[in-house]
């Protein structure tokens, strides 16, 4: 278990990170301004420390350097909106190991926190990153959706939503917190593409389990549609 620390005055951009963060297993501090992170920091020694540059009331630079000399082996990632060069090489003189510039996906957030800790030596070696959920194998490094052993061809953002609703099996999860975990938090477009991706996951799933060489029932999860809210991973009936 990783502890992360949060710094960022956006009550938005801070929920979802610390709601996502939270769903792949980690603790979370989240702090909205420099000082108090400040003191987080001193108090708790987290792991890995996302911190927004614009911050009410200390400049994030200064906070960074700071953060960097009370800890040593803690990884700093910055948080910019500003998408001028300088912002991301003072960042990195500040003494962060690296940065997203906003807005980035938290499928992309989950996935840079993960390789960070896993370098740095804070995480185990990762079986934490295979959830099996019945017939079906979810390799989130890898990348790869088995069914009894036979890989599920989804599509990068099929395989995110897998990932993302296998996070929390039997909680049912809004429309809207989906679109922005697997798409972009920023996202205010259509929700239909959502619609879209669920369809031809379900289709995918179903073909290879339809295909599948086994010689006992397979057990599938399946994505429950919730009219006016959203879905629900559930687990499956054994077919015969
Ligand atoms: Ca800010």
């Amino acid at each position: 278990m990783s502890l992360v620390l949060v710094v960022e005055d956006d009550p938005t951009i801070g929920a979802a990170l610390e709601s996502a963060l939270g769903a792949a297993g980690h603790s979370v501090i989240w702090k909205r301004d420099g000082s108090t992170a400040l003191e987080s920091a001193r108090a708790a020694a987290p792991d890995l420390v996302l911190l927004d540059l614009g911050l009410p009331d200390v400049d994030g630079l200064t906070i960074c350097r700071e953060l960097r000399m009370l800890l040593s082996s803690a990884v700093i990632v910055v948080l910019t909106a500003r998408r001028e060069q300088i912002d991301i090489v003072s960042g990195l003189e500040s003494g962060a190991d690296d940065y997203l510039t906003k807005p980035f996906s938290v499928v992309e957030l989950l996935a840079r926190v993960r390789a960070h800790l896993r370098r740095s030596g804070s995480e185990g070696s990762g079986n934490d990153d295979v959830s099996v959920l019945g017939s079906l194998t979810i390799d989130v490094s890898a990348r790869r959706a088995t069914i009894d052993g036979v890989e599920a061809p989804l599509r990068a953002r099929e395989f995110d939503l897998l990932v993302r609703l296998s996070r929390q099996p039997g909680v049912a999860i809004s429309r809207e917190e989906l679109m922005a975990d697997v798409w972009d938090e920023n996202w205010f477009g259509s929700t239909k593409t959502l619609d879209v991706h669920v369809a031809s996951l379900r289709r995918r799933l179903r073909e290879v389990a339809d295909g599948a060489p086994t010689s006992g029932s397979l057990t599938v999860p399946v994505i429950t549609t919730l009219r006016g809210h959203g879905y629900r991973l559930d687990a499956g009936r054994p077919t015969v």
